[in-house]
């Protein structure tokens, strides 16, 4: 299974992919987390990427292309993955479909506002990238109860500290939901065209949603 989760920031793409990937045996890419890993680093390719990631915009293509092409060509990817983050851009779609094929696109849908208040509440282990969130939503129809450490601080995982990315603060949160817009959601036409996308309005916490995305992930995509 080679899926590729669509979405806004803050949406669920990676809570989800880091829950279902276990399940259904299949690698979780991230492309943040790769970036974050360079940045940490401090490699050639991680000063590049900061400059860009601390002001909310797109890595350039030619980065982010290359860095995902290696890691595709993992062992671990073998029997398939989901890609968070990843393509953002036409031309790294246009990138991907030459380097493997795509079975199943999930776009998941949220309303801005639940988006930014989810992505302030956000919390990420320094670690393991685990993630944890404050918030708690309870309106409109959608439940979202936090998703909280055992020990506040510290992640259940691998007992890393939990952080709050520099790009998760509000100003650069409603610059990277611009960008969104503009660069990543015409993907959204893209992969309907090809008859590839599934779309699931995200109304709940992991608990509920995980069965709902696993599910869209195995029934064939819907037609033209
Ligand atoms: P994320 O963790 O997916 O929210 O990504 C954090 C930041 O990393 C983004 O705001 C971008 O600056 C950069 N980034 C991640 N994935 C990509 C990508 N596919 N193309 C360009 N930039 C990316």
């Amino acid at each position: 299974m080679k899926a590729i989760f669509l979405g806004p920031p803050g949406v669920g793409k990676g809570t989800y992919a880091s829950r279902i990937s276990p399940q259904m045996g299949i690698a979780h890419i991230s492309t943040g987390d790769l970036l974050r890993e360079e940045v940490k680093k401090k490699t050639e390719l991680g000063l590049k990427a900061k400059e860009y990631m601390d002001r909310g915009e797109l890595v350039p293509d030619e980065l982010v292309i290359d860095m995902l092409e290696k890691r595709i060509r993992e062992k671990d990817c073998e029997n398939g993955f989901i890609l968070d983050g990843f393509p953002r851009t036409i031309p790294q779609a246009e990138a991907l479909e030459k380097i493997v094929k795509i079975d199943v696109v999930i776009n998941l849908l949220l309303k801005d506002e639940f988006l930014i208040e989810k992505i302030s509440a956000r919390r990420q282990c320094r670690k393991c990238g685990e993630i944890y969130n404050l918030a708690d939503i309870d309106r409109e129809g959608i439940k979202m109860p936090p998703i909280l450490p055992k020990v506040p601080g510290k992640c259940d995982k691998c007992g890393g500290e939990l952080y709050q990315r520099d790009d998760d603060k509000e100003e650069t949160v409603r610059e990277r939901l611009e960008v969104y817009k503009k660069q990543t959601a015409p993907l959204i036409e893209y992969y309907r065209k090809k008859g590839l996308l599934k779309e699931v309005r995200v109304t709940g916490g992991p608990e509920k949603m995980v069965p709902i995305v696993m599910e869209a992930m195995r029934s064939p995509p819907q037609t033209k």
